[in-house]
């Protein structure tokens, strides 16, 4: 199957999320869509449809990013490219913070996954799934990207103030959006292959 993405990142976490799934990246001749959908599944939807389309195979797109509570959920769909078009994360993460510091509201924020799954022929299914926590003042920790250095989760619960980016992968694959989004694709395709061997 084909993982619709250019983020090398999503791709490593999403081999581990679906082991039993063997997903290729995107051919490097097929250009993914401009991101005009209104939400994480159209986008998503968008990804995965041009995947299939070029390639005739089953395809998984993905959408995510985060949202402050004290900024009515922005940065949102425009996560990637919240400090400007060629922002980096650092950027984007300081701009985030910035903005969160200036409002009241509290520091409240959900990352968010939206999964979606063209197969060969041609059906499509969306899964979405969230995941709450905080942002800190101060990023801290080496691993994940993005956002990850600044986000707490509340899954890892009350007295665990440890980042994203101080999780190890298994960790963060066990709580994050994206880990809870993949679990529920990965239910789908099972139920497929358990009704076809029946
Ligand atoms: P897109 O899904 O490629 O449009 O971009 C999602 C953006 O949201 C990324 O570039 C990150 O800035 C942010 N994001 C999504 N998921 C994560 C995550 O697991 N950790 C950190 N940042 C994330």
């Amino acid at each position: 199957m084909i993982f619709a993405t250019g983020n090398k990142h999503k791709l490593r976490e999403m081999r581990e999320l679906l082991p039993e799934v063997e997903l290729e990246p995107l051919p490097e001749d097929v250009e993914l869509p401009p991101e005009e959908g209104d939400s994480y599944a159209a986008i998503a939807l968008d990804k995965a449809r041009a995947a299939h389309a070029a390639t005739g195979r089953g395809a998984i797109g993905d959408d995510s990013g985060i949202g402050a509570e004290a900024l009515d959920g922005r940065p949102g769909i425009h996560s990637a490219r919240y400090g400007g078009e060629g922002a980096t994360d650092e950027e984007n993460l300081e701009k985030l913070l910035r903005e969160v510091a200036s409002v009241d509201g509290g520091r409240g924020a959900f990352y968010t996954c939206a999964l979606a799954l063209v197969e060969p022929d041609g059906s499509e299914h969306v899964f979405e799934a969230h995941c709450e926590g905080h942002l800190i003042e101060t990023p801290r920790g080496e691993g994940g990207f993005g956002y990850d250095p600044a986000f707490v989760p509340d899954a890892t619960g009350p007295d665990d103030m440890r980042t994203y980016s101080e999780l190890s992968q298994a960790e963060k694959n066990g709580i994050s959006h994206r880990g809870l989004a993949a679990r529920l694709l990965a239910e789908h395709l099972r139920a497929g292959i358990a009704s076809e061997t029946q």
